[in-house]
């Protein structure tokens, strides 16, 4: 009988086996975790086989060799098993930055939170009489204090402030919101889907430029339950325009016996009108117009943890508070907690001087500027002809939905290398010491605006390792 052709062994049973691999990954790098290594084999060995599969063996020879997938498979390992969210240098100069977690926290407020978290506390407990207690007791007397507010709520952040208040006080009725405000926030937050979510029909007046009292006051029926303002928060109009200020819709709804509810999006505790900052991105000033109800960030202006904040009528607050959904959208022990130092800071008078938002916001410019020399006289001495760096004042907004079009000045070190700005831009980004900045005029620009000090030695830091 013939032979025939020789059998051809099926390539896929030259790869190693999973165990074996993870053991090879884990011998060249120990201090990877056994679940990632062995996961991490598990995938590169699958995709190994399904190619394979595709080709058979008319693959180049080495390319299933054992080495090429212990680093592929190193690689896959230490991506599964990095940490995330983890620090990272802001050099961008926008102090309020969403992809790079908005407000940091002052230390009281970073301690308080890690107190509570790695014991039990009495976050629902009454110490004098033993009993239970309402665990917003504490915020919500400060807030008030900080205010003059009859009463506050605290939720799990705006968006769920805003979807509390609005299926607490307008649930099956109508809202009247104008054209302009219809607003998207980013992140998939769009003020008419929230509004429809929580139940609520909404009714537009005006037009995108142009909204006039009596377009509120025609769309008043007796469906109506609530005069909604937003605040643009990322955007400015200008020309042909038209607004209703919040105290004539006020007005309006005190004529009518509507209730006014303004979402700030970006609110502070301390008034930062004198510092040449926008009047109102002062929460309590809502009020003050007239506003029965103001919700904002906890983490925006105000420079604490994420959180939604309410401030206004005892009534409505209180209905608000018993709402089932405000079980589901409540804060964390954690997040209170730093919320509760954070306004014990502002209490204090030491907002200013303590809150990184506020610290980076208000620092002058001739500090900068000083800080920013110096950082590019250390950069100089360890780069020596390596890097070209410069320095040069320019402007930059502050982000994360707060105080669109206001710009402020600011000092960057501009930093440039033969390679190209976006390769050391990345180099930066994907190093040990994660360092984001922005790229222009083929530099990178390292802005001081939203660096402390302890941040710019990390830069050095970081310079340093890329050079070596
Ligand atoms: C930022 C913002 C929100 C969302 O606030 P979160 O705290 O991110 O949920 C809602 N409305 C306005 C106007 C905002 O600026």
């Amino acid at each position: 009988m013939d032979s025939g052709p020789p059998v051809n062994p099926d390539p896929r049973r030259r790869l190693p086996a999973v165990d074996r691999l993870g053991v090879l990954v884990r011998s060249e790098n120990p201090r990877l975790p056994s679940w990632a290594a062995v996961e991490a084999s598990r995938r590169v060995l699958a995709q190994a086989r399904q190619r394979l599969g595709d080709g058979a063996s008319v693959s180049p020879p080495g390319e299933y060799g054992e080495d090429l997938l212990v680093a592929q498979a190193l690689e896959e390992a230490s991506r599964l098993a990095s940490q995330r969210p983890r620090p990272v240098v802001n050099a961008t100069g926008v102090v309020l930055h969403t992809n790079l977690g908005r407000a940091p926290l002052c230390e009281v407020a970073a301690r308080a939170a890690f107190d509570v978290a790695v014991g039990y506390s009495d976050l629902e407990l009454e110490r004098e009489s033993g009993r239970r207690g309402g665990r917003l007791a504490n915020v919500s007397e400060k807030l008030r204090l900080l205010s003059g507010a009859p009463a506050a709520h605290v939720c799990n952040n705006n968006a769920a402030a805003l979807l509390l208040a609005l299926d607490t006080l307008a649930r099956g009725r109508e809202v009247i919101v104008s054209r302009g405000e219809l607003v998207e926030i980013g992140g998939s937050f769009r003020v008419p889907d929230i509004m429809e979510r929580s139940g609520v029909r909404l009714v537009e007046v005006g037009t995108t430029n142009r909204t006039h009292v009596a377009d509120y006051e025609e769309a008043i029926g007796p469906e109506t339950a609530l005069l909604l303002k937003v605040h643009r928060s990322n955007f400015t109009q200008k020309g042909f325009v038209a607004e209703v200020d919040l105290g004539t819709l006020a007005g309006l709804g005190r004529k009518h016996g509507l209730a006014v509810l303004q979402d700030l999006g970006s609110g502070s505790l301390v008034d930062l009108a004198s510092r040449g900052f926008p009047a109102d991105c002062y929460a309590p000033a809502s009020l003050d117009q007239g506003a029965d109800l103001v919700c904002f960030s906890g983490d925006k202006l105000l420079g604490g943890p994420q959180a939604g904040i309410l401030l206004g009528e005892a009534l409505p607050l209180e209905a608000l508070s018993r709402n089932p959904l405000a079980r589901a959208l409540r804060l964390d022990k954690m997040s209170l907690a730093a919320l509760d130092a954070t306004l014990g800071v502002v209490l204090e008078g030491r907002a200013e001087s303590e809150l990184p938002v506020l610290r980076r916001l208000l620092e002058p410019c001739a500090s900068l500027e000083r800080r920013a020399r110096a950082l590019a006289k250390r950069l100089r001495e360890c780069a020596g002809e390596r890097l070209r760096v410069d320095v040069e004042r320019d402007h930059a907004e502050v982000g994360g939905g707060s105080l669109p079009g206001f710009a402020l000045s600011t000092w960057v070190v501009k930093v440039s290398h033969a390679d190209g700005a976006e390769r050391l831009a990345a180099r930066l980004r994907r190093g040990e010491i994660p360092v984001l900045a922005r790229v222009r005029d083929e530099a990178v620009w390292l802005d001081l605006r939203t660096l402390e000090e302890r941040d710019c030695e990390k830069i050095e830091d970081a310079v340093g390792a890329l050079l070596r």
